[in-house]
């Protein structure tokens, strides 16, 4: 089952629409690019380890920024005849220069397999300096590899050595009507076809949604709901449960007018992350790659958690009932607590989520 799974991962890798899709993501590619060529006395003469290098772009980067050694490790087979490829179209792909000799001309190791099953036959010297991979899944962790970058880091990582992006953090917001599918429903030419945008809400509450939600639309402010620093991050430290609080962010055009109270409904809840390469190693200059809603939109857009029925959100001012556009009734709550639990569930390379709330 786990051989499948994987298969059919590695498998979906090597189609070249997903490779374009990542590198054309200018956000996620500016964001390793600016980490590996503008921190010249991270990387120059560096043994560089690439985790998952697909068509090799960060290896490339890596090489191009003066490494003097650079693995790149993929397991899908078509994409790791795809990087050896396009490294040698480079000029730098390591090459045996004579048969049975040491010396290669390019700096570039392509090695084909999972990091996991990675020997110190591939790896010469048997450690590096600098690890990079660009693991990152949807909210995250969703099919993300980062279990494999930690093991790659215990295994080939020097101590002290950079990890590349070295912080890892997830942020949570309420969201208003606006980034669900009501609105659209709510007036077609003129009709109302409500039940559609009801039903599609009720049927977003069983799996969370990827998609870009407008700041407009966000209600609450932004906390952080877990950061993660990859150079102490133990794998069982990716299940957790964080409690966090959300409070009403009041904006002229979304107060509920005809009543006096400040109050609006929130739907539920979106999550994004962002990515250090903060200046513990990016001495010269530090990066962040956000997938937030308030910058430049990425592949990874956000992920939509909505709720059961949206709940009251109020300044205060009044506790009167109120009652949603879905006709449920409530009286305002000037907080919302959310309790979020997320587990690996690893023969999936998947994870659940459950969000609780609690209006207070
Ligand atoms: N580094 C490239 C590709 C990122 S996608 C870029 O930035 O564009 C992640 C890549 O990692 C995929 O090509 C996938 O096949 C590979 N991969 C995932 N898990 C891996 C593992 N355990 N060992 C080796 N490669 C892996």
């Amino acid at each position: 089952e786990i051989m499948n799974v994987n298969r059919s991962y590695f498998g979906s890798y090597s189609s070249f629409g997903i490779h374009r899709e990542m590198i054309s993501d200018k956000v996620r590619t500016d964001a390793y690019h600016r980490a590996l060529t503008d921190n010249p006395s991270l990387l120059k003469g560096a043994v560089v380890m690439d985790v998952g290098c697909g068509t090799g772009i960060l290896s490339l980067f890596a090489a191009k920024a003066g490494a003097s050694r650079v693995f790149a490790v993929e397991a899908s087979d078509k994409m790791a005849a795809v990087a050896s490829q396009i490294a040698k179209e480079n000029g730098l792909l390591c090459e045996s220069k004579a048969e049975g000799s040491n010396e290669c001309s390019g700096v570039i190791n392509v090695v084909h397999g999972m990091i996991e099953d990675v020997s110190s036959e591939h790896v010469k010297p048997q450690s590096v300096d600098v690890l990079v991979s660009e693991w990152m899944g949807y909210c995250l962790l969703y099919e993300s590899m980062l279990s494999s970058v930690l093991t790659a880091r215990d295994k080939w990582l020097k101590p002290g050595g950079a990890i590349l992006p070295d912080t890892a953090t997830m942020f949570v917001a309420g969201f208003a009507k606006g980034a669900t599918s009501i609105p659209f429903w709510e007036d077609v030419y003129g009709f109302s076809m409500s039940c559609v945008g009801r039903e599609l809400v009720e049927d977003a509450s069983k799996h969370p949604i990827v998609d870009v939600v407008d700041p407009q639309d966000i209600v609450t402010n932004a906390v952080v709901l877990q950061t993660f620093d990859l150079v102490t991050l133990k794998s069982e430290e990716m299940n957790f449960t964080a409690t966090v609080e959300l409070e009403p962010k009041f904006d002229a055009s979304k107060i509920n007018t005809g009543s006096e109270s400040r109050t609006m409904w929130c739907y539920g809840v979106v999550l994004w992350f962002e990515n250090g390469f903060t200046s513990r190693f990016c001495h010269e200059n530090p990066v962040i790659l956000s997938t937030s809603p308030y910058t430049p939109s990425t592949h990874w857009s956000q992920t939509i958690f909505t709720f059961k029925e949206p709940i009251a959100l109020s300044s205060g001012k009044s506790k009167a009932n109120i009652s949603s556009p879905v006709g449920t009734e409530a009286s305002p709550a000037m907080k919302l607590r959310l309790r979020i639990s997320i587990a690996r569930a690893l023969e999936h390379r998947s994870i659940d989520i459950a969000i609780e709330t609690t209006a207070i």
